[in-house]
């Protein structure tokens, strides 16, 4: 069992502070935001319930080019150029154009924060905003308060004002898995209805560890039986549990004067659940635009925009893959999903769809010149920076 760091009781010590940034939830989102960030000179806050990779929230595979061109290479456990495809009565070994890499999630978030020195960060719940021209955000340590805030909190999506949504009535797939030791060869999804009705289940080898879950599509579909019954099947046992709750629809990136990345924007693509590619991508995008708002070359309001505007652009790609989602929801015992999995396994078609599904968010984009290389103007004092004497 990973050891709890987070603090708790009397070393809760009360955390109240104004920043230019803060940045709640450090994991994929949010950890790349705060480094996109560095060298900014900007008051970055990072903030978490938990310590920095204390609790993976994922089996932890992606494309192996996003992590090596991120520079989290050495976060790679094993790499995988097959995707092994089970349906009820048959197997296809799918071959990959590029390859996936399941990594260790501690380590990833570590260097993510390391490239961020500049940043802090503190363990804090955080409950709700009052938003305005400089938002303050309640917090079970105190109120932060900061011109230009980000919610990386995952599906939750704690910082918007709407009505909450609530699973089994939202749209949100169910996840659970074990993370058993164990070892394999292939990167393996069933879609087979004796483990989920509508959804699938994975095997993702990761160096002497098998995570091996489920994902239902529909909310009301409980997985735990079924991650366990596959557990069984491979010989493993049902050791250490994590299961969440995956988006499947996008949302509004933004709300308030606030911005949404990741899981809280509905960033993870439905149908894979693939949400880590994702979660780096359009925290990329969100930081470049806050460059230039904390350099003084654009208003908060245009960063909005302008952000909105880009994971908008997403939406008919996003909806094509939940059509597909229900496509697949409802014909899991069918012949046309057995002739669907084997025709994605021809390398002509396979090329295409899998080269297709990777450009939506694509590595070459980790390596988009910089905004901060663009010199900033005479009007380059950040605009959007408050007072800050407690930093
Ligand atoms: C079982 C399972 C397996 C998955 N496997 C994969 C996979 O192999 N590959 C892939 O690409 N995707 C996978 N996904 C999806 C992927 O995990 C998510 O899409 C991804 O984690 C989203 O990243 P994020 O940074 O937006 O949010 P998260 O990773 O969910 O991070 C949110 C952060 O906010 C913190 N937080 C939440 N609420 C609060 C609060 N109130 N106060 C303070 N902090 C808070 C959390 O502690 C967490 O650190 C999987 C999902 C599940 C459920």
């Amino acid at each position: 069992m990973p050891t709890r760091a987070t603090k708790r009781g009397a070393q809760r010590t009360p955390l109240t502070r104004d920043c230019d940034v803060l940045i709640c939830g450090a994991s994929f989102a949010g950890l790349t935001l705060a480094r996109e960030l560095e060298d900014t000179g900007a008051h970055v806050l990072v903030l978490d319930r938990y310590e920095i990779g204390e609790r993976s929230t994922s089996a932890c595979a992606a494309p192996t080019d996003w992590l090596v061109r991120l520079g989290l290479g050495q976060t790679i456990r094993q790499t995988f150029g097959e995707l092994v495809m089970h349906t009820a009565s048959s197997t296809v070994r799918w071959p990959l154009p590029f390859t996936f890499s399941t990594f260790d999630y501690r380590s990833l978030c570590g260097l993510l924060h390391e490239g961020a020195p500049s940043s802090k960060f503190e363990t804090a719940t955080v409950a709700g905003i009052d938003t305005g021209p400089v938002h303050v955000v309640h917090t079970d340590r105190g109120e932060l308060r900061a011109p230009l805030v980000v919610d990386a909190l995952g599906w939750r999506r704690v910082l918007s004002n709407a009505p909450a949504i609530q699973p089994p009535h939202a749209r949100l797939s169910r996840g659970l898995e074990v993370h058993a030791d164990g070892s394999g060869d292939d990167l393996e999804v069933w879609i087979d209805r004796r483990y989920v009705r509508a959804g699938y289940s994975w095997s993702f080898p990761a160096a002497g560890e098998l995570r091996i879950g489920c994902g239902s599509f529909e909310p009301r579909d409980h997985v735990k039986e079924a991650t366990v019954e596959l557990a069984a099947r491979l010989d493993v046992p049902a050791d250490r549990y994590q299961g969440n709750w995956i988006p499947h629809k996008l949302r509004a990136a933004t709300e308030d004067g606030v911005f949404f990345v990741g899981d809280s924007a509905g960033h993870c693509l439905p149908l894979t659940a693939e949400g880590i590619r994702p979660a780096f991508y359009f925290a990329l995008a969100l930081g470049r635009e806050l460059r230039h708002t904390l350099a003084g070359r654009a208003t908060r309001q245009q960063a909005l925009e302008r952000y909105s505007a880009f994971s908008a652009q997403h939406a008919w790609t996003y909806a094509c893959m939940l059509a597909a989602q229900h496509l697949v929801g409802r014909t899991t015992a069918s012949v046309a999903l057995r002739a669907a999995v084997r025709a994605a396994g021809l390398p002509m078609i396979g090329r295409w769809a899998f080269q297709h599904y990777l450009a939506i968010a694509p590595p070459q984009f980790a390596q988009c010149r910089r905004i901060s290389q663009v010199p900033a103007t005479a009007a380059g004092t950040p605009a959007m920076r408050v007072a800050s004497s407690a930093w």
